[in-house]
């Protein structure tokens, strides 16, 4: 098999091997020996808005993703023949809905991503309303629901996967806690959700770029060991990009990392491009193969 899109996937129905090296101990979409989520977080320009910033000067940052981040990286996905997921919060869908439509039309997932990239604690009741807005404004954009969710900043409460089940969503992707997805069961509401881990430590430019000012070089090169190791290993590579500037890959140089990181990929034999609503429903399917965890 060589990489590919996936279009659709096939049911998991069988359990192999979890030794190390050893083929992967969930089967993959497709039977696949890897596959890949190429995930990217919008945060546009309601970051500076959700906490009070007026979007200019220094706080313009967030223009750069719907302007030239975006699009750049649409571009080069396109190029390469990928499908990925964007986490969009629901305030940059309202200031970017054409951009929205682009993102859709061109094959990829759109998730949910907060409204203004709320971080911090509030009352259920304002949480639920912000999160049934941003639902409702990526829905209407694109005539079509979102499934999966990301949670701005990595904070998520019980409440928030309870009020995402009754909206119809079968995954969130926010928790460290793995290397590959699960299932688990929301509080207080009946059926199984899955769990995508997103390792951004590692798997993430925002740590490279905002906390290490890692140079792209370097970063390239650790990506591509990552890669390797989960090729050789348990299966499942999933990367989130952000395009910013600053924290982010927008930017040509960094952008380019990406675009050689793809090329890397896809030089391997066996691996298989995939969104997160499709690892999901694949893991729905096959739910006996993945490991169940009550939350
Ligand atoms: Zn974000």
């Amino acid at each position: 098999m060589t990489s590919t899109y996936l279009p659709e996937l096939r049911r998991a129905t069988r359990r192999t091997s979890g030794a190390p090296g050893a083929r992967p101990a969930q089967p993959w979409p497709g039977e696949a020996r890897c596959a890949v989520a190429i995930t990217v977080d919008m945060d546009g320009d309601g970051n500076e808005a959700g906490i009070g910033e007026a979007p200019l000067g220094i706080h313009s940052m967030g223009r750069y993703a719907a302007r030239r981040g975006v699009p750049r990286f649409l571009d080069m996905f396109q190029r390469h023949g990928i499908p990925a997921t964007f986490f969009i919060p629901g305030y940059d869908c309202k200031q970017s809905p054409d951009l929205i439509r682009r993102i859709a039309a061109e094959g990829h997932e759109v998730g949910s991503h907060g409204y203004m990239h709320e971080g911090f604690m509030m009352s259920d009741e304002e949480e639920e309303r912000r999160l049934r807005l941003t639902h409702d404004l990526i829905s209407d954009a694109i005539g079509k629901a979102p499934r999966g969710w990301r949670s701005p900043y990595g904070q998520k409460t019980r409440h928030t996967m309870k009020v995402l089940k009754s909206m119809g969503y079968i995954y969130d992707s926010s928790d460290k806690d793995t290397d590959t997805p699960y299932l688990f069961a929301p509080h207080d509401a009946p059926g199984a959700m899955v769990e995508i881990p997103n390792n951004t430590p590692i798997l993430s430019d925002t740590s490279w770029y905002q906390d290490a000012r890692t140079a792209p070089s370097d970063v390239e090169r650790e990506w591509c060991a990552e890669f390797d190791s989960v090729y050789g290993g348990h299966g499942f590579f999933i990367l989130t990009f952000h395009p910013r500037p600053g924290f982010g890959s927008g930017m040509p140089a960094r952008a380019n990392v990406i675009d050689r990181l793809l090329q890397h990929i896809k030089s391997h034999a066996d691996v298989a491009f995939v969104t997160l609503e499709q690892v999901a429903e694949h893991v729905l399917a096959g739910a006996e193969a993945f490991e169940e965890l009550a939350i």
